[in-house]
């Protein structure tokens, strides 16, 4: 069975969902592939044990392997959404700084093909989709912008807000997270405990399913098709045209054919699918001319850092401030440490998958009297950072340790100030290579097509009808989530291929 679209897009997350709604909404006829399903409102949606305990949203179709270890379940989310269907909801911009070259003291963070100013109306317009919240006046490192947030900022409870005040006092400057929740006036959000990590049970997190597949399946030339894995994509016998991506719906095995291919199945996956669709003709995989697939696999070096106070904290929903302050380095080191946000509030059930031996009071009596946070600091691309895949295969991640120093400092920090703000116990856990959230790199953009496989818009330099828009085209990861500026390029590629591919009369 053969299919004809205009567009044919590889996975329906951030960037997939973004760029597919663009092109729609020009008229071009486009079908969505995604490998999983909804995922369905039900209490389990918000139920720790079910979500933090047993998985119950990560994929089980398959395991990888995570450097040398033994294959396991991934943290991997094969829905309609993507990742963004658990993810924590902040929408933030990178900084100016973050699109030139930063040298750090063991390695160099490398330069974008496009500056800042390149990619700020589109942030813009993802903001303006996703629906974020936020006050950027309240954050001295946040960039230029030509419009303002659509929603004002989610305000602090209790303790929360005490913190904020001491720590603002101490001269450092909380600023107020952008969230893409619905809670403006008439919006449906909750303010619950379980959002970090979870689905929204009530539809209120701006998800890409929610944000933009949903308004996708309005329109009457675009189709979302559920239950359909790309396995590989096949080149047309002459040339460098892809001619179609052949994918198992159910069942069955089937041809889809487009004139432009977008892939969009995550950072890993897309380079997967590359590799795994070598040939005579092309033994590294395809679009991989310059050996950059797979490789660069970067994912933030991250801790989640859990303050105890004496106090019992008040709190429900913490999410609502972070810390830019040690970005771009300090007076003490120079270098740029990264982001300090808070995470949604652990409770006793999740601590638990962190720390099983501890008995359940102990627990609950410490996240009664806790807040806990995230830092991230910048992962530098690496060679031998790496996606490969077995001739079985088994997809394998391995990794280089890099700028381990500036998030130690960064870590260092959150305790000094945790500590001066009243709470005495600080205690952090690094995420390992089994957190793979924050993946990116792994088929970058660049100006070189000898080390770098995307144009700036996206295209592979190898196949003139193949854009590959998800995380993977960031050459580096920066200190900042990466879901907006996923968004941001998704609608800057989708204008050029609306307007180079498909200008009226070609
Ligand atoms: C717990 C958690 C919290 C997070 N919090 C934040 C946050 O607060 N802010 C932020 O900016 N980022 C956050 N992130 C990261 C953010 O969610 C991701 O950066 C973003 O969703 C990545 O989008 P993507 O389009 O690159 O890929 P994905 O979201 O991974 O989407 C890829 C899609 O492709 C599909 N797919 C995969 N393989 C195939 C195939 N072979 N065929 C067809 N379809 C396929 C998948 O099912 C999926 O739907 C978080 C992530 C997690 C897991
Ligand atoms: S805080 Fe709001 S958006 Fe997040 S899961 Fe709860 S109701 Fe949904």
């Amino acid at each position: 069975m053969t299919h004809r679209y205009d567009v044919v897009v590889a996975g329906s997350g951030v960037g997939g969902a973004t760029t597919a709604l663009r092109l729609a909404e020009t008229g071009l006829s486009v079908l969505v592939l995604e490998r999983g399903g909804f995922i369905p409102s039900e209490k389990e949606n918000w139920d720790t044990h079910e979500v933090f305990a047993k998985a119950r949203y990560a994929s089980r179709d398959e395991m990888w392997a995570f450097g040398d270890g033994k294959p396991q379940f991934p943290l991997a989310y094969y829905n309609v959404g993507g990742a963004s269907k658990v993810f924590g909801a902040v929408l933030t911009r990178l900084r100016e700084r973050d699109f030139g070259e930063i040298t750090y003291h063991d390695g160099v963070s490398p330069a974008w093909p496009i500056d800042y100013a390149d990619l700020e109306p589109y942030y813009c317009q993802a903001e303006n989709l996703f629906g974020v919240h936020g006050n950027p006046a309240s954050d001295p490192t946040e960039p230029y912008r030509s419009a303002p947030l659509p929603y004002g900022p989610v305000d602090h409870e209790g303790s929360v807000q005490d913190v904020v005040y001491q720590l603002t006092d101490m001269g450092l400057h909380p600023y107020n997270l952008p969230l893409c929740i619905d809670r403006h006036n008439g919006g449906s959000c909750v303010r619950c405990s379980t959002c970090d990590g979870f689905p929204c049970m009530v539809r209120a997190k701006n998800d890409a399913e929610r944000a933009a597949v949903s308004k996708l399946l309005e329109l009457p030339n675009a189709r979302v098709l559920t239950n359909a894995k790309v396995e590989r994509i096949e080149c047309a016998e002459e040339g460098d045209s892809i001619s179609h991506f052949v994918v198992t719906h159910n069942d069955s095995v089937e041809k889809m054919r487009a004139k432009i291919f977008v892939l969009s199945a995550g950072a890993i996956n897309s380079a997967a699918i590359l590799l795994k669709s070598k040939s005579d003709r092309r033994q590294n995989g395809l679009a991989n001319s310059s050996g950059a697939v797979g490789r660069h696999y970067m994912a933030h070096n991250s801790s989640v850092v859990l303050a105890v106070g004496v106090k019992e904290t008040r709190t429900v929903f913490q999410k609502t401030f972070g810390l830019n302050d040690f970005y771009f380095g300090d007076e003490k080191y120079r270098h740029p440490m990264g982001n300090i946000q808070m995470i949604g509030k652990v409770n006793a059930e999740m601590l638990r998958t962190m720390a099983p031996y501890v008995p359940k009071f102990v627990r609950e009596y410490v996240t009664s009297h806790s807040i806990e946070w995230y830092a991230q600091s910048e992962d530098l691309p690496h060679l031998e950072s790496r996606v490969t895949v077995g001739d079985d295969g088994m997809i394998r991640l391995t990794k280089q340790r890099t700028n381990e120093r500036s998030h130690a400092e960064l870590i260092r920090r959150v305790k000094r100030y945790m500590r001066k703000v009243g709470f005495p116990i600080v205690v952090s856990r690094r995420l390992d290579l089994k957190t793979t959230s924050h993946q990116c790199g792994t088929i970058r953009f660049g100006t070189d097509r000898n080390d770098a496989a995307l144009d700036q818009f996206c295209r592979s330099y190898d196949h003139p009808n193949l854009f590959i828009v998800d995380g993977s085209f960031m050459p580096s990861s920066a200190g900042m989530n990466p879901a907006l500026t996923i968004a941001a390029q998704a609608l800057r590629a989708a204008d050029h291929i609306a307007s180079r591919e498909f200008a009226a009369g070609t």
